[in-house]
């Protein structure tokens, strides 16, 4: 095996536990809809035949929905899939990848295997320190992610602080705006990537149906890069057939307005329970940064700064049928489920505090 691999840590993925309340992995906690799952039926019929490597109807029907060019667009084996296209693409030995950290666990992993070096530059306040990365561009640069909303945190960097940074990255250092977590936003003030693609020619935007869509068990995501040579770049660095025919449909009829519609009601509602669990917890005694993702985040640290010991506050979780997601030393993020789902993780957190 490559020496690389020895120094990599494995992704933990939420743990599950039969019974339990599961809020570790920021899934939704609603099935596909009712259409989407009659259209997912339909597809399987097909599974005989290979799918279109392409995706090519989704492509047309996210060209429609953005209003932009086909060939700006990808799709992908989830978006975390792209995001590792997006590093093989760009970044070899002796190259550099920045991100904030703590991040999304994929970043690192990622960039290890690409044999490329991670320049991970801490948070600030809890957010993204976009000044402090500006600052750590060097002429190894190659790709940099911005995790916007960030996970685990939840913190959103705001147009102006984005824009800024963009003004100053080298325009032949690809930037890739990781939205997963973009249909929850509700601050005017952060700016959907989506926006900024005329402006700047060397930023993507990834997009997944796993969050807000609510298939991640379908494993499916999208990219709109401004300049073509991105997507391309993508293409080329696929796996043949990584999308499966069935995640193509069910994405597609997601897409439908009446399912939009529908989702968007999931999504407001998740984002009502959000501002509920923040407000609860903070009046528990927690310190707990503004989330505009799905998820919340206590950070670890003494109790009496409102923080929490990370993997106790999570064992005490479980003890109470919860499960939540606990990365040691550094806080644990709770996914927003139903409003039940949500009272019963707040009931455990107000006796832990206690
Ligand atoms: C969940 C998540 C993704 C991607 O999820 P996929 O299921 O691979 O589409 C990407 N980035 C971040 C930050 C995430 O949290």
């Amino acid at each position: 095996m490559r020496p690389v691999l020895a120094s990599l840590p494995s992704y933990v993925p939420g743990r599950t536990v039969p019974g339990s309340i599961k809020l570790a992995s920021n899934e939704t906690a609603y099935g596909p809809l009712p259409h989407v799952l009659d259209r997912i039926t339909e597809a399987a019929a097909d599974a005989n035949r290979y799918p279109d490597t392409n995706s090519s109807q989704l492509l047309q029907a996210l060209a429609a929905k953005f209003g932009i060019g086909i060939e700006h667009l990808v799709a992908g084996c989830g978006s975390v899939s792209l995001c590792q296209q997006l590093v093989q693409a760009t970044a070899g030995q002796d190259d550099e990848v920045i991100f904030g950290w703590r991040s999304f666990e994929a970043y690192p992993i990622i960039t290890a295997i690409s044999g490329a070096r991670a320049v991970q530059v801490p948070l600030r306040d809890q957010a993204y320190d976009l000044p402090a990365m500006a600052a750590a561009v060097t002429d190894r640069t190659r790709l940099i992610f911005v995790c916007n909303p960030n996970n685990p945190t939840g913190t959103a960097v705001s147009g102006v602080g984005l824009t800024e940074f963009l003004d100053e990255v080298p325009s032949d250092v690809l930037v890739v705006l990781d939205e997963a977590y973009r249909e929850f936003v509700t601050d005017e003030k952060v700016q959907d990537g989506t926006g900024l693609l005329e402006r700047y020619s060397n930023i993507i935007v990834l997009r997944t149906f796993s969050k807000a869509y609510g298939l991640a068990g379908l494993r499916i995501g999208y990219g709109l890069a401004a300049d073509p040579a991105v997507a391309l770049a993508v293409r080329q660095t696929q796996v043949p057939f990584a999308v499966t025919h069935v995640a193509q449909a069910a994405a597609q009829a997601s897409l439908e307005p009446e399912a939009e519609r529908q989702l968007a009601d999931r999504v407001a509602e998740v984002v009502a329970e959000r501002s509920r669990v923040t407000g609860a917890l903070r009046a528990a005694g927690y310190q707990v940064p503004d989330s505009e993702a799905n998820f919340v985040w206590l950070a670890d640290g003494p109790a009496e700064a409102g923080a929490v010991d990370a993997v106790a506050f999570g064992a005490g979780c479980e003890q109470r049928g919860v499960i939540v997601r606990v990365f040691a030393g550094s806080g644990v993020r709770i996914t927003i489920g139903t409003a039940a789902e949500n009272d019963t993780f707040l009931a455990a957190a107000a006796e832990l505090r206690g």
